[in-house]
Parts: C-alpha cells; structure tokens; sequence
C-alpha cells in the first residue's frame, strides 16, 4: 500500500496545479468531471477547451484493475511489452469464474480446481511483474476495489464494465477492454472521447423503504439504457451528500446501465467516515486538504443547466422504492405500481428466487438492512416462501457481517451464502431445473437483469430492486407484495407486516478479516516464472506479430464482404467462447463466425479461393494462411461497434488478415486494429463497397510513402480480368503508422524499451 500512498500524494499535489490552469483556457467554473479529468491529461495532452462528445483526449490514469476472465488477454499481451515492472499500480481480481451451486465453501473449492490453470497464472504473471493478486474467494473486483484502492479525485480503468463503482468515492473509474489496460500498464497514455455531462441534483433525503438503489432505478427509468452513451453523470446536492459511500457507489456501479462512460460524487464527509472505516485515515487527511477540488464548483451547482448538458432533479425524500425488469434495467416500476404491472402482464407473480449481494449491492449497510428484515421474518414467525442467497462482495465484508451475526440471522430464513464472486451475476449459476427452460421469476439486487444472463433461460423474468425490496418479496414469495403497504400470513395463522428495514453505514465494531485474500508481488520479480503449460487449451502465450514487410501488400484474397451489422460480437463471439480468451489460436475459431456473407446472405460460410468450396471463415481464413497468403476483410457501416475486446482485432492479425476496409469504422475497434498493426482503412466513396466481387483478389498500394491524411490506393482485380481502383482513407497519425510498421504498438514499446 506504500506505493499507493505515494501515488495520491503525487496526485493531488499536481490536482491544483493543473486545475489551475484548466480555468484559464476553459473560462468558467469547472464541474467535478472537469476538473479530474483536466487534471489526468497526459504528459502530451495540452490543456485546452475541449469539444465534448467530440475531442479526443490523451489521459494518464492512476491505476488499472482487471477481472480475471478479462484479465487473461490483458496480461498476456502486457508481457509483449519488455516491461519488468507495470507503469502504475495495478491489481487482479479473481471473481467471474467461480460457479454458484451449493454454497460458498464448496463452489469455492469445485472452482479453485477447474480453473487452476488461469489461477496459477495470473497469481505468477502479477507476481513477477508487480501487480497485486486478489485470490479466488476474496471478493467481487469492484467491492475489493472500494474497499482498498479507490480515491477521491483518482482515475482508474479497469477491464469490466461496472468499474465506475468507484465513482462512488469520487473516482472517475471506467471500463475497458484489455488492450488499453495493457497500454496503461506499458506506460501509454489511454484515449477517451471528452464525454458529455449529466448532472443529477439530488434534494432531500432517504427514509424508510427507500435505498441507495431506488436512485439509479429511477435514473435508469428516465434515461434508458442508452440516455447516459458518451456521458459521465456526475451526482450533487444536498441529497447527495447524505448517501452513504456505498450507497453512492451502488448507484455509480448501476450507471453502466444506461451506458454512460461512469458516474461520479463528489468528496465528502460520507466518503471520509468510510476511507477511515475502511483504515485509510491517511488518504481523508490528504483529501481534505485539497477538499475544494474534490467537489464541482458552487457556480456549478448553484445554475446547473449553465454547465451540465442534461440535468435531472429528484427528491430522495418522495423518492418510492424500485422495481425494475423483467429483461432490461430500465423497465422501472414504483412499488406502489408494480403488483398492477404483474397482473396486466402476465409476468409470474409466484417468487422463485431472491438474490442479493454482488458488487453492486453487498455492503455492509446493504447486509445489515437486509438482515433486520430476515430477523423479523423470523421473530414474527413467518417461513421465506422463496429461495433466498446471500453474496458477499468481498471477504472482509463476509467475515464481518458474520462476527456481527447477519449471516446466521439469513440462516434462519433460510438463506444460502454463496462465495464472495461474481456467480449468478454473470451466469455462473448451476440453477437446477433451469434447462428446463420454464416461465418463473427470480428478483436480485445485482445491476443486469437481460434475459439468460443469470441462469441461461430465456423464460426467467429476472427484476432488479435494492436488498432490502429483495428480501421482502423473498419473503413473500410473491412479487406482487409491497412492504410498505400489505400484510403477510404467518405459520399461526396471523396477519403480520414488515417493519421498515434497519442498518448501519459502518460496523460499530469496524471491519474485520481474517485473511482478506491478497498476495502482495515479489519487490523483484525478474526470476518468476510465469506458468502456462505448453499443453493448455485455455492459456497461449503470444508470439509477437511480424512486422511490415517494406513493400505494398500484392495479391490479397477477400475473405468476406460483411453486410449489414457487424459488431465486435459478430467478429469474436462471446458465449462458449470465452473459455478460450486466453488462447489465441484457439479463440480464433470464432474470427467472423457472425458475420454475414453478402454474397450468400449466410454466416460463416465463405468462398475459399484457393478451392473454390465454401466453409467456415475460420478455417477458410486457416487455409490462405497456411498457403502463406494474405486477406482483406471488407466491412459495411459502423464495423467493430460494441464491446471493446481485443479479441475482435487480434484474431484477424493472428490469422493472417491484413487489411479492413470499411464504409466506417466504430472508433475503438478502429483504434484496437491499428494497436494490433492492422491496416484499418475505409472507402473514400462508401458506394465502392458494391464494386468488390466475390473472387476479387486485391492490392495496397501507397504503403511505402505510408503518411498522415494521405489515402492508399486499393485495386480490385476481378475474376473477369477487369479492375477497379479505388481510394481509401484513413486515420493513422505518425505514432499509428510506427505501429504499423513495427508489426504492432506492443513491439513498438518493447523495441523503445
Ligand atoms: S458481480 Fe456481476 S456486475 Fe459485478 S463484476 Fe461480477 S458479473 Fe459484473
């Protein structure tokens, strides 16, 4: 932790500075995004008024965290840098693959032997190249990281969408792809488009039924999954202030619901109780010495609508509890609405399942309020109809809200706890009877609620709700019960209701833990060793990529001209594949198996040139790669939207693609093919798409005077004997082109090094 705590003092003795000049050129008062933001630009950024939702800007993150199904690639590819040590602090977390069934002891240890493998690697690569290493069963990376890492006015990216969960601390935290946590890790500036601003006033205070959750189950409501895409929400007011940190954090985790870049609070006295609580004493005392740059400016928050793009106001104190669901987060029901909803709906009113925890919501205010409910049910002599789990965010939660007797009281109920992991979260849920695939409903207080993604059927209404609304209706077992209003029968025979819940912020005893499940990397790890057996089929080391060969790229064959909607998904599925995200080669088999044909309207069935048959892409591609020929893969309108997976640009350079011409690219895909050294090129006339053929075979031409704003020819040679010349552009700076020629930015940085 040492190294932490030099790193934020070295923040926030440079935050004022650069702050400072940020207000000269932007002329106005700064909100609290701003100002973080202008104070991580990196080294070669200048400070200007950038354009939002258009400038691209350089930034220098403070820290990187990875998941360990992302993490796999990530590291993988870090290695190619000829780095010894990572350029910032950076931790693993190992949380996704750990399968919930029986309970948490024996799931833990099922999952410690399926996966020893990716374990026993990640623990030796963190090891040698200084990276901290959260074992199996210590905790969910977002709660591990609030709990340890997170800081008020840091910048943090991590390889999994809910990292803004750390915005609830002040942090501008924001999900990536492997290959930018690699970039930053290598000592690279990391590329974000300077986002939008919501702002969200919050007024009020939180009574009774009323959570953390219901905030950001009613923002959702209001903007959709896609009203916060390009933005950061940035939450103030006086309502604000009175959350709780992990309440805050709650609803900065949620944000990736309605796809805003991340969510942000300011500092305050809440997040100094739980900076304390949570045993850094230090870091308050250095952030409350530079407090007023830890929050907007009052000018901001005094005109909102002067500063901010958008802005929503709500009152926590007439704010209703939240239903949201079935299959989309932002389907938002107040409680008072949702039993009407149910009946007119048809959705199955009988409970099956009620599941809270996860990063979202395992706190230890979360446990405690859920907890004062199961001790009623059981005081009051009512039987949970439902089945009811229980997931811990991290061990040192777990163990102290077991020493504070929560999970014997969830006991009684008969409740289930199940390892401090992602689990049913992210579909790691061996739920009996789910192959079934039969109509039912489950309610938890995790963040997602698409339909399979908890237990893989389609026909499970899943709804998401805070802990404590979880717990109620588990209760019941009926979604159409409201707490606040309705009464419940009990074993003799009684009508009882359910008091309101209560909890508390932090232990009065404090935190506790026995072993948190952290291993600090070796001071030097040159003689690690990093363990991958030369035999897995889920681990590949990579081999660095060859680098241009100094002439124009000749006799290309196409591969396939994709139609329509081609996303990162449709370039490098997820599903069963992920397994493998680890093993190139072997992830590899699923290179454009989505994507459809134009010629023949079908996926992954291609012309092979070579043959004159038709197969799969893969192995099609497999086939020119053997016979030491390269492919262009031409693409339609937006190719590579999506997720940012690396995967998608790997594979294609891995299997001997050379080149993507497209009508247009999504940026980042963009931006990950020409990192991978590919050539990522578009039509200058997008109507030129329509002149490839099927049997075209196809040349580069302007790579040896290869320079910033000046096109490439491309030639169609047709089958006929005929060509088309057309222009095609691009957008690789000096440095992209370097990659390019390097064979990629990984071999760039290992040469520099
Ligand atoms: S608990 Fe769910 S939302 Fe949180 S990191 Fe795991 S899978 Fe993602």
């Amino acid at each position: 932790m040492a190294f932490d705590i030099e790193m934020i003092k070295e923040v926030y003795a440079q935050t004022p500075i650069r702050i400072a000049a940020a207000r000269k050129v932007v002329g106005k008062p700064l909100t609290l995004t701003e100002k973080i933001l202008y104070a991580h630009l990196s080294e070669g950024a200048a400070s200007q008024a950038f354009k939002r939702g258009t400038s691209y800007v350089d930034f220098q993150p403070d820290r990187v965290a990875m998941q360990d199904a992302t993490a796999q690639m990530a590291l993988l590819q870090f290695m190619q840098a000829g780095r010894s040590q990572v350029a910032v602090p950076s931790t693993v977390h190992c949380d996704h693959l750990i399968q919930a069934e029986i309970g948490a002891d024996k799931d833990l240890s099922k999952a410690k032997d399926k996966n020893k493998e990716v374990y026993d690697f990640l623990a030796s690569v963190s090891n040698k190249y200084g990276i901290g290493f959260w074992k199996p069963g210590a905790g969910i990376i977002h709660q591990v990281v609030l709990e340890n890492y997170a800081f008020p006015g840091g910048m943090m990216i991590g390889t999994d969408s809910h990292t803004p969960n750390a915005g609830g601390l002040g942090m501008i935290a924001i999900g990536v792809g492997g290959a930018d946590a690699c970039d930053v890790m290598a000592g690279l500036p990391w590329e974000l488009k300077f986002p939008k601003l919501i702002g969200v006033k919050l007024t009020g205070k939180l009574s009774g039924w009323t959570a953390a959750k219901d905030v950001i189950l009613k923002v959702a409501g209001i903007l959709t999954v896609k009203g916060g895409t390009g933005a950061i929400v940035e939450y103030f007011g006086e309502g604000a202030r009175s959350l709780s940190a992990t309440g805050k954090g709650t609803i900065c985790n949620m944000g990736a619901e309605i796809g805003a870049t991340t969510s942000i609070f300011g500092y305050d006295e809440k997040s100094a109780a739980y900076l304390s609580g949570t045993g850094r004493s230090d870091i308050a005392a250095l952030a409350n010495g530079i407090a007023e740059h830890l929050t907007g400016d009052p000018e901001v928050y005094a005109q909102p609508e002067l500063y901010f793009d958008q802005v929503i106001e709500i009152n926590l104190s007439e704010l209703e509890p939240h239903v949201n669901g079935p299959f989309t987060p932002d389907l938002a029901w107040p409680i008072s609405k949702f039993a009407a909803a149910v009946r007119e709906n048809g959705w199955p009113a009988k409970l099956d399942v009620g599941l809270i925890g996860s990063c979202t919501n395992s706190s230890y205010e979360d446990i405690s309020r859920a907890a004062s409910l199961a001790q009623q049910a059981v005081d009051k002599k009512l039987v949970a109809k439902s089945e009811y789990t229980i997931t811990p965010g991290s061990e040192q939660v777990r163990f102290t809200v077991a020493r504070d007797g929560f999970l014997d009281t969830f006991d009684k109920m008969g409740g289930v706890v199940l390892a401090n992991a992602c689990g049913p979260c992210i579909g790691q849920w061996a739920r009996h009877g789910a192959e079934k695939q039969e109509k039912n409903s489950i309610i938890t207080s995790f963040n997602r609620n698409f339909a399979k993604r908890a237990d893989g059927n389609p026909n499970t209404h899943a709804f998401v709700a805070s802990p404590e609304i979880v717990t109620a209706l588990a209760i019941a077992g009926d979604l159409t019960f409201n707490p606040l209003t309705d009464t419940l029968t009990n074993s003799e025979g009684n009508q009882v209701r359910l008091d309101e819940p209560r909890g508390l912020e932090l232990p009065t005893k404090g935190f506790a833990v026995e072993d948190a499940g952290y291993q600090a990397p070796a001071a030097d790890g040159s003689t690690v060793q990093v363990l991958v057996s030369p035999t897995s089929d889920r681990l590949q080391l990579l081999d660095s990529f060859a680098a241009w060969e100094g002439v124009d790229l000749k006799g290309l064959k196409l591969l396939i001209k994709a139609k329509g909607k081609c996303t990162t998904d449709h370039i490098s599925m997820a599903g069963p594949w992920l397994k493998y995200r680890g093993h190139l080669d072997n992830i590899s088999n699923n290179m454009l198996i989505g994507a459809v044909n134009a010629f023949n309207d079908s996926t992954n069935s291609v012309k092979n040139q070579l043959t004159g048959a038709y197969g799969e892409v893969p192995a099609t591609q497999r086939a020119y790669k053997a016979a030491g020929i390269g492919s262009i893969v031409v693409g339609d309108e937006n190719y590579g939207e999506g997720s940012s997976r690396e995967h998608a640009a790997m594979e294609p350079r891995f299997l001997g693609v050379r080149a993507i011409l497209v009508k247009s690219f999504a940026r980042i895909h963009e931006t990950n093919l020409k990192k991978q050294g590919m050539l990522a090129l578009t039509f200058a006339n997008p109507s030129d798409y329509d002149l490839i053929q099927e049997n075209d075979v196809i040349d580069i031409v302007g790579l040896t005077s290869f320079a910033p704003g000046k096109p490439l020819e491309v030639v169609f040679h047709h089958a006929d004997g005929t060509k088309d010349h057309v222009v095609a552009n691009h957008t690789y700076n000096q440095g992209q082109i370097e990659w390019f020629k390097a064979g990629s930015a990984l071999n760039l940085i290992k040469a520099k090094a």
